[in-house]
């Protein structure tokens, strides 16, 4: 549907005409207990009880990263890894205020150094590092902070043969550091192989929102990836993407539920089941003490041996599933006569 002669607004602009808005209704914080779906009203006790979610409608509030690693890991805690590295200015950046203030108000009003938190916790009695988003500092954007520990944490999730545990919300790169803020991408997608390497599990929780470079990189990178209900999960805004492409997208776009349909997610899980679900699955993937980097996993090991039995049985079978493992060949079009062999 075409909607040409709307006004298109980039983000300069965007930002004075908001902060120049009067009485614009103040952003939904953690720490609100009106549920805007709803208006059910809670306490600041109720609501840490509930895990941020409304019990009436089941609208997930937003949570900090520390409120996570609660959650999520036993009683007693968890031990945070690097908290004390902070973002540098190299580029002396500067839009309506400059980046060095921007750090110091959102490490004030957050209690925060950085939009990630890591730490070594257990969830559910099984040990694990992880790597949490927090969108209150600065939308959880994606600095060279961000992704220095998220590397860190890659690798010392390796070194201990521990499973990594992400929790992403972020709006994407941090603008304010421009190109060194793209490069994370790149450094936290190669960070992950390190585990790869040592056949630890990845579990990547995709909350409200996960967009841009983070959504682009590690995010959507995990070997087991859950997402909040209604979060949203994609590389731009759907508001962006109207104006730009000028067409009305459906209006469950990039919500968790839409991308379980696409098969961008294993699972929708609520939050109150999350530290179950993952405790769950890593009991499922967890080696014996003591062989950390050298076997996989035992339920990996079935798999596989499964997966060269049914590879040696099909291939003793003689034409019919030849014909079918010809088809299924990178290259070979589905439908036509692939199984002939060719002049
Ligand atoms: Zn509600």
């Amino acid at each position: 549907m075409s909607r040409v002669g709307r006004n298109i607004h980039v983000s300069v602009d965007r930002l004075r005409q908001l902060a120049n808005r009067e009485g614009r209704p103040r952003r939904i914080t953690a720490d609100a207990g009106t549920c805007p779906k709803c208006d059910s009203h809670y306490s600041a006790d109720e609501m840490r009880r509930n895990l941020r979610v409304c019990p009436a409608c089941g609208h997930h509030f937003p949570v900090t990263a520390r409120e996570r690693m609660e959650q999520l890991g036993e009683p007693g805690g968890y031990v945070e890894l690097w908290p004390e590295l902070r973002a540098s200015d190299p580029l002396q950046f500067t839009d309506l205020k400059p980046y060095t203030e921007r750090i110091v108000d959102a490490e004030k009003s957050t209690g925060m150094g950085e939009a990630i938190v890591c730490a070594e916790l257990q969830v559910r009695h099984q040990p694990a590092v992880a790597a949490v988003m927090d969108f209150s500092f600065m939308g959880g954007s994606m600095g060279a902070v961000v992704g220095e520990k998220f590397a860190r944490a890659c690798d010392h999730a390796a070194q201990k043969g521990l499973p990594l545990i992400v929790v992403a919300a972020s709006g994407g790169a941090r603008m304010q550091e421009g190109t060194l803020a793209l490069m994370q991408m790149a450094k936290t997608v190669i960070a992950l192989d390190a585990l790869a390497e040592a056949r630890v599990p990845v579990v990547v929780v995709l909350a409200h929102p996960t967009t841009g470079g983070v959504w682009a990189s590690f995010a959507s990178l995990g070997d087991v990836t859950y997402a909040e209900p209604g979060a949203l999960i994609a590389f731009s805004g759907p508001r962006v993407i109207e104006e730009t492409t000028r067409e009305v997208l459906p209006e469950d776009f990039g919500r968790a539920e839409a991308q379980l349909r696409n098969g961008q997610v294993d699972a929708v899980v609520d939050r109150r089941e999350l530290a179950e679900r993952i405790g769950r699955v890593l009991h499922i993937l967890a080696r014996p003490p003591g062989t950390a980097g050298s076997t996989a996993a035992p339920a990996l090991q079935w798999a596989q041996g499964g997966a060269q039995r049914v590879g040696g049985a099909v291939q003793a079978l003689p034409t019919l599933p030849r014909k079918m493992m010809d088809r299924m060949r990178p290259g070979s079009t589905d439908g036509e006569d692939s199984g002939e062999t060719p002049a």
